[in-house]
C-alpha cells in the first residue's frame, strides 16, 4: 500500500465514508503525496497534456483577447495579470510574448500566479525567469488591482460533489472501504436546496457541483466589478451537464480514479451554468466553444503565417497541432470558454454574445 493509500484508509476508517471531493483534494493536493505535490504531471512526458503545451498560437491568441480587453478599459496602469493554475508556465510566456507589442502592456503588468503546487511553482519561475512573477495562494490574496486574468484546464481540477437523483432527494456518492479496497456507494438520501430547479434529472441520474470553483470565480467578479478588467475561462464542460464525469487519467489513458490514488490526475467536467451563476455584478459572454473562439481570434492566419518558416516534420506537427486546438473532432467543441468583464465594457473579442 502507497503512504497515500494508508492515510486516505485510515481516515475512512476513522470517520466513516469520504465525499468524492474530500478524494480528489486529498489525491491532488495532500501535501506530501499528492498527484500535484510530488508529480511533473504535464506534457509529452507527463500524464496529460494541454492547449498551450499543443501549440503556441493557443497563448497567442488569448494574450491577443486579453490586450483588446485592456486597451478597451482604458489601459488602466498598474493592473494584475493573473493566471490561475499555471502549470508549465507556457501559457503566461506565450502572451506575454505577445504583449511585448502592445505599447505599455508589459510596464503596467504585476504578474501573478496562482499555484498550489511548489514543484509547479519552481517550474513555472524556470520558464518566467525574464519576468517577475509573484504568487500567492488564493484569488482573495491578490491586490485591489484591475484584474485581467485567464485560466485553462485549472476549475476542472477543483473537487466536484456527486449527488444521484432518488425517488425521495439526493443521495450523496462517497467513497469508502469494503474488504480493504475503496470502493464507491451512496450516502442516505437527503434534501438538497441547490438542486430544487434541476427538474432535468431523472431518478438515478448524477449531478455534480463544485463549491470551490463558484467561490473563486464569485471572488473574480466582485473585484472585476470593483476594480475594471476581464477574466477569460478555457476548461472541458458544458452547460448544466447531467451526469457523472469524475475521471483518471495517467500516462494519457483513463484510469480507475480509485486505483492508484495521488499517481493519476483526477478532473471533473466544468459546469460552466454554474460558474455563470456565481458571476454577480459583472457582464459575462455566452459559453463559446473553443475552436470557434481560436477561429474568431485569427488562430488560422497566424498558423499560416507560422506554416511558413516550417517544413518536413515540423511542419506536420504544427498543421496537427492547428487541427488539435481547433477541430471538432478534437478540442474545438469539447473544451469551451466564457468570458466576465466589467459592466459596460466592450466584450472580449471572438466570445458568443450573451443575450439575456
Ligand atoms: N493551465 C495549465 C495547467 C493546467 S493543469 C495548462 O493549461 O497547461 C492544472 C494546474 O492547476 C496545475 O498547475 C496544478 O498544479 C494547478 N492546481 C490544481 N489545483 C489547484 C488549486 N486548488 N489551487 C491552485 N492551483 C491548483
Amino acid at each position: 500500500m502507497t503512504p497515500l493509500q494508508h492515510i486516505i484508509h485510515q481516515q475512512i476508517k476513522r470517520f466513516g465514508p469520504i465525499s468524492v471531493a474530500d478524494y480528489m483534494t486529498l489525491c491532488l493536493l495532500q501535501p506530501e503525496h499528492g498527484y500535484y505535490t510530488t508529480q511533473t504531471a504535464l506534457g509529452a512526458q507527463g500524464d496529460f497534456t494541454t492547449a498551450p503545451e499543443i501549440s503556441q498560437m493557443f497563448g497567442e491568441m488569448l494574450g491577443l483577447c486579453l490586450v483588446q480587453c485592456w486597451q478597451d478599459q482604458g489601459r488602466p496602469d498598474p493592473f494584475a495579470l493573473v493566471e490561475l493554475g499555471p502549470g508549465r508556465g507556457t501559457l503566461m510566456a506565450d502572451i506575454l510574448r505577445v504583449e511585448a507589442k502592445a505599447p505599455g502592456f508589459l510596464e503596467a503588468a504585476q504578474i501573478w500566479l496562482i499555484e498550489a503546487s511548489p514543484r509547479m511553482q519552481q517550474v513555472q519561475s524556470d520558464t518566467l525567469a525574464d519576468h517577475t512573477p509573484s504568487w500567492v495562494a488564493q484569488v482573495t490574496d491578490l491586490p485591489d488591482l484591475p484584474l485581467f486574468l485567464v485560466a485553462n484546464e485549472f476549475f476542472d481540477a477543483l473537487p466536484v460533489r456527486q449527488f444521484r437523483r432518488a425517488k425521495d432527494g439526493w443521495q450523496e456518492q462517497m467513497i469508502g472501504l469494503s474488504d480493504g479496497q475503496l470502493v464507491f456507494g451512496l450516502a442516505a438520501p437527503m434534501q438538497v436546496e441547490t438542486f430544487e430547479d434541476r427538474t432535468n434529472v431523472k431518478t438515478g441520474d448524477i449531478v455534480e457541483t463544485n463549491s470551490v470553483a463558484q467561490a473563486i470565480i464569485g471572488e473574480i467578479a466582485q473585484r472585476i466589478a470593483d476594480k475594471g478588467g476581464a477574466a477569460l475561462v478555457v476548461d472541458y464542460g458544458d452547460w448544466a451537464a447531467v451526469g457523472d464525469t469524475f475521471q483518471a487519467v495517467r500516462q494519457h489513458r483513463k484510469t480507475d480514479p480509485l486505483a492508484e490514488p495521488g499517481k493519476a490526475d483526477l478532473t471533473a467536467h466544468v459546469d460552466f451554468a454554474a460558474l455563470a451563476r456565481a458571476a454577480n455584478d459583472v457582464s459575462r459572454t455566452a459559453m463559446t466553444a473553443q475552436g470557434v473562439l481560436l477561429e474568431r481570434l485569427g488562430i488560422t492566419p497566424r498558423a499560416q503565417a507560422l506554416a511558413g518558416h516550417l517544413s518536413g516534420a515540423a511542419l506536420d506537427n504544427h498543421v496537427s497541432a492547428h487541427r488539435r486546438l481547433t477541430h471538432p473532432d478534437e478540442m474545438g467543441t469539447l473544451f469551451k470558454a466564457i468570458a466576465l468583464y466589467q459592466k459596460g465594457a466592450p466584450p472580449p473579442p471572438g466570445f458568443d454574445l450573451y443575450d439575456p
